[in-house]
């Protein structure tokens, strides 16, 4: 999706390309690409911490999260960090979430970034699900937000666990339409590593699966089949892309472009 935008812009010089790292050379890699030409870098787990501790700018978002995704490199040398997935997931979610109630399903890093966005634009009570509780009830200790240990009912539920990501776990998209399908047992399965039921999920008005997948993860169609509105995770995606781009060309990201290429690409 970079790299299409990148051709859209007029930027044919640019190239967006993956670049495994060993986190033992993490620090150095960062260090060669800010000497080499490159503008920026996402960083993906598990680098997300690390990435903070190598940049000398982190933005307000990034060091009260914890974590950032995305480094841009500044023509005098200093490396400034930034996590576009809180605002990416505002973004993706398109409304205001001032005052609403949100359940939080994870404590890893997007989670973090998750929970600080809607507790930072105003959400009425922001409450956090993990399976393993003391990772939850941190994060909630961190963020001033609320750890529980079972769902509660919510305006919005945002999975941001690595649940339905698996092999066997996906819904295909026409299929995720019809309601029986939403009952499978591998979707039970899933479902239930959340902690959930189908029909609990039906208590929640708007989805957000940050998992990206081809076709429907379990969650989304069990939400879609109660007529909840959904965003899966590639809209997200897309989102906290879009911005990372921006923050490299200092030019507006052609999001159609991006979202085009991305559900291309999955
Ligand atoms: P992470 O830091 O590794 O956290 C993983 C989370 O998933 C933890 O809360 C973990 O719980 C939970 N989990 C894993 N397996 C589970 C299971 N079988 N049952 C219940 N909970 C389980 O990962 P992350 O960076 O937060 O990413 C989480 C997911 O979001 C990934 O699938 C990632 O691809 C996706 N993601 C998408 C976007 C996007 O833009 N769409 C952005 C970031 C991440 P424990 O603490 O109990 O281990």
């Amino acid at each position: 999706m970079h790299n299409a935008a990148l051709s859209r812009l007029g930027l044919d010089s640019w190239c967006y390309q993956r670049l495994p790292v060993p986190p033992q050379l993490f620090e150095q890699t960062v260090r060669a690409l800010a000497m080499c030409g490159f503008a920026g870098a996402n960083v993906t787990i598990p680098h997300k911490h690390a990435a903070l501790l190598v940049c000398d700018e982190p933005s307000r978002a990034a060091r009260e999260i914890g974590a950032a995704n995305t480094l841009t490199f500044h023509p005098d040398g200093s490396i400034a960090a930034e996590n576009t997935d809180a605002p990416g997931l505002l973004a993706a979610y398109g409304r205001s979430p001032s005052g609403i109630t949100a359940l939080v399903l994870g404590a890893g890093g997007s989670a973090r970034a998750v929970a600080w966005a809607l507790a930072r634009a105003g959400a009425g009570e922001v409450s956090v699900w993990n399976r393993t509780p003391e990772r939850a009830r941190r994060l909630a200790g961190d963020l001033g937000v609320r750890a529980v240990s079972a769902p509660v009912p919510a305006d919005l539920l945002v999975n941001c666990t690595s649940v339905g990501l698996e092999r066997g776990a996906g819904v295909p998209a026409e299929a995720a339409q019809r309601s029986e399908v939403e009952r499978s047992a591998t979707e039970d399965r899933a479902l239930n590593q959340l902690s959930l039921t189908f029909d609990q999920v039906g208590e929640y008005s708007d989805v957000i699966d940050l998992v990206y997948r081809p076709g429907s993860t379990p969650l989304l169609a069990a939400a879609r089949a109660h007529g909840a509105r959904t965003v899966d995770g590639l809209e997200v995606l897309v989102a906290q892309g879009a911005l990372s781009l921006q923050l490299w060309t200092g030019r507006p990201a052609p999001i159609e472009v991006m979202r085009r290429a991305a559900r291309q690409a999955v």
